[in-house]
């Protein structure tokens, strides 16, 4: 059997969780699934949709919100309780920490974003380095593998399957796993209410934007497109946006359908964070900017014109 551990927020359900689901079912095991806090219990019609036969739910007086290492901890009491051959999470910065977190209790190695997964004698991975510029081929030698999906590696696939028996489990958590905690928030969504995981178009802006002032015009052309402002990590250390919005490695990994890179130059720190992006419209002065590799569509120019150009195109263009 393979355990998955399906990530959400408050009974909202990270997508790149039904990816690590699919990329599970496609090892050719028995699927159950995982989700720590109990608001994660609405999530059994779509954890049987993908495959999973039955969900287990951590619930614990100190758990209320994203608790990583009490994450761990429970993950752990459910491994030594079920002897799975493995335990998948997405190969989001909160699966990888939450497993990390496991692997650590387990005293045994973690695969973080895997492209491939072969159960052996030893486990064989491929996995995404240094911003995904390095394909790393690996043997895991333990006998329970612990990884997480490279995202967008995988598409998910639903096979319409049954909702998932819950199993409740209360696990042993120590005061110690506590002291990683959510303690308040701050909304990352643009005015539209869109935030970079769910946009279908993304207007990112870099340093050539040249402040804060300048995002005016990409947030104006996000919206009439119905999506959402990014940019790059010279624009959040800047200031001038909130880390919410940054893309890359370091930031979010995003596959919209639509992205338009403005004043971006494309290092590969950038790039790791958008590749994946069906169509890639670049906006530069520079012609030898490095992001124009990525380009389905470049316009070579200054962004200040460029973009109040299409914004008022599109107007007309929908009347
Ligand atoms: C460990 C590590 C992690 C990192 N993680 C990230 C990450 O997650 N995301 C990220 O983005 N970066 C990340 N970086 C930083 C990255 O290496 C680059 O420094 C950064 O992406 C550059 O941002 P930029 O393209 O906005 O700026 P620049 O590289 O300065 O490029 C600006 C571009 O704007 C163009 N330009 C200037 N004026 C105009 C204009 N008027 N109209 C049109 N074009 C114009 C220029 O020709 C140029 O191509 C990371 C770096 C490290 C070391």
């Amino acid at each position: 059997m393979i355990l998955v551990l399906i990530d959400h927020d408050g009974g909202e359900i990270d997508p790149l969780s039904l990816r690590a689901l699919t990329a599970a079912r496609k090892l050719g095991h028995d699927v159950e699934a995982v989700v720590i806090g109990q608001s994660g219990a609405e999530l059994a019609a779509i954890a049987g949709e993908y495959g999973a036969s039955i969900l287990h739910v951590a619930s614990h007086a100190s758990i209320s919100d994203y608790t990583p290492m009490a994450s761990g901890r429970a993950l752990k009491d459910l491994v030594e309780k079920l002897n799975p051959a493995a335990v998948l999470a997405a190969g989001s910065p909160r699966g990888n920490e939450q497993l990390a977190h496991l692997a650590a209790f387990l005293d045994i190695p973690m695969a973080a974003e895997c492209s491939q997964i072969t159960l052996g004698a030893p486990h064989h991975v491929l996995r995404a380095r240094w911003a995904g510029n390095l394909i790393e081929s690996a043997n895991v030698h333990s006998e329970l593998l612990i990884a997480t999906v490279l995202s967008f590696s995988t598409e998910p696939e639903s096979i319409n399957g049954p909702a998932a028996s819950v199993s409740q489990f209360e696990p042993n958590v120590q005061p110690a796993d506590t002291i990683v905690r959510v303690l308040s928030r701050s909304t990352g969504e643009s005015k539209g209410g869109v935030t970079l995981n769910d946009a279908k178009v993304i207007v990112s802006g870099g340093r050539g934007v040249g402040g804060p002032d300048g995002f005016g015009n990409l947030e104006e052309l996000a919206t009439l497109l119905g999506g959402t402002v990014g940019c790059s990590r010279v624009v959040t250390s800047s200031g001038w946006r909130p880390h919410a919005e940054q893309v890359g490695q370091t930031g979010t990994k995003v596959a919209p359908d639509l992205y338009i890179a403005a004043g971006i130059s494309g290092a590969m720190q950038h790039i790791a964070g958008m590749k994946n992006s069906k169509t890639i419209v670049v906006i530069n002065t520079d012609p030898e900017a490095p992001i124009l590799r990525y380009a389905d569509y470049a316009i070579i120019g200054d962004l200040h014109q460029v973009i109040p150009a299409l914004t008022s195109a599109i107007r007309q263009a929908k009347g």
